[in-house]
């Protein structure tokens, strides 16, 4: 969850003044975190407060008031300060930016036993969208970055074989995996190359026009740093895109000890409090291992 926190904070200061470039300094000073690492702190909490319906209501309710400027989407704003407690059938990509601890719940050697996906992540990341964003798109945009976080985990993590041998050496079949899940699994175009997409992209907020993009800017990417970069260069919601991004270029690259520690410098200590907790957390749930890279480092 680290990578989309990442992102935000980097892309903080381009969503509304967009650069079309990969050239830019990676932290700018003026840089800061935003609702996007706000609520996935607060889907974290949720998970390891039992992980029920009400309890992703109750941790995002309690941190968006704890942050009420961190720049929240109108109708989700008016949400999180009401009294509502159900869904507003929003496909807005709040959904997918905040999803990727759902992913870091699911163990990667349960899957390589039995052949089958582990059920409680994705279970997670389904009603961390729903309890909001229950139009089928808002829930697409959630679980297709959560699957292709876990897809990541997985391939890179040395668990997917190819003829008895692991992929994980192999970058370009791992991204191929996830390119063509995905695509089967939820629709999504990723055919489109960055360089084709980004003269005609703008600012989006929908998970249908933003988390394809996502995807395609961590496809096209050489490292956790290069992916943070591709994103930030399509423009659009440019924190959004890039905490997407980044979530997914975790599970494969990990992120790197320097982004890390800078990345801490930006946020405060209740947030750092919830990171620490967390990281203890999935450790003690034994779903990262020294195989899988990245969220519990
Ligand atoms: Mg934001």
């Amino acid at each position: 969850m680290l990578g989309a926190i990442v992102g935000d904070i980097v892309g903080s200061v381009y969503e509304w003044h967009n650069i079309k470039t990969k050239e830019f300094p990676f932290f700018r000073e003026d840089c800061f975190f935003t609702d996007d690492t706000v609520m996935t702190c607060a889907v974290a909490e949720a998970i390891m407060n039992g992980g029920d319906r009400y309890d992703f209501v109750d941790a995002m309710k309690k941190y968006g008031r704890m942050y009420p400027d961190a720049g929240y989407g109108g109708r989700f704003g008016t949400w999180l300060f009401s009294d509502n407690r159900e869904p507003y059938d929003s496909f807005g990509n709040g959904s997918a930016m905040r999803v990727a601890p759902c992913a870091w719940i699911m163990d990667c050697g349960f899957c390589a036993r039995t052949g089958m996906w582990p059920s409680n992540g994705r279970a997670a990341a389904r009603l961390s969208a729903e309890v909001t964003h229950n139009h089928p798109e808002g829930i697409k945009g959630a679980m297709a970055t959560a699957d292709a976080i876990f897809m990541n985990r997985f391939n890179f993590g040395g668990y997917s074989l190819d003829h008895g041998k692991p992929v994980n050496d192999n970058p370009a079949e791992c991204k191929r995996l996830v390119k063509e899940y995905i695509e089967k699994e939820y629709g999504y175009d990723l055919s489109r190359t960055l360089d084709e997409i980004r003269p005609g992209y703008q600012f989006n907020e929908t998970c249908q026009d933003t988390v394809p993009q996502a995807i395609i800017a961590f496809l096209e990417s050489t490292d956790f740093e290069d992916a943070i970069r591709n994103a930030i260069s399509l423009g659009g919601d440019s924190d959004t895109l890039a905490a997407i991004t980044g979530s997914i270029a975790e599970a494969a690259y990990g992120v790197p000890a320097w982004i890390k520690d800078k990345a801490y410098s930006y946020l405060d200590e209740p947030l750092k409090e919830v990171l620490r907790r967390w990281r203890n957390y999935i450790v003690s749930l034994k779903t990262v291992t020294s195989k899988s890279t990245g969220g519990a480092k």
